[in-house]
């Protein structure tokens, strides 16, 4: 689970101060509409750490169905295209 990984990374680094848009979502939604403040608001409030991370996994994957849907990446043609605001990325 790549959304996992990206808060794996967030939560080992101290100095960091966002989380990575997930792999498969835009990331110029990710950016501009304030889902990765609103995702390390909700972890704090959830009081995740490395520690409990495995027992958390439920919870996550429940917060990204609710939120994240939208700006998932879908494909068309030979390009992946974000429903919400259109972009359209290369198939790596
Ligand atoms: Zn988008």
């Amino acid at each position: 689970m790549k959304l996992l990984d990206a808060i794996k990374k967030f939560l080992g680094n101290k100095d960091a101060t966002k989380i990575e848009a997930p792999e498969g979502h835009c990331p110029n939604c990710w950016g501009r509409q304030e889902y990765n403040g609103q995702l390390m608001d909700a972890i704090v409030q959830e009081n995740i750490d490395l520690n409990n991370l495995n027992e958390k996994v439920g919870w996550i994957q429940a917060y990204a169905t609710q939120h994240f849907e939208g700006i998932k990446l879908k494909p068309k043609d030979d390009v992946l295209e974000c429903a919400a605001c259109k972009l359209t990325y290369e198939v790596v």
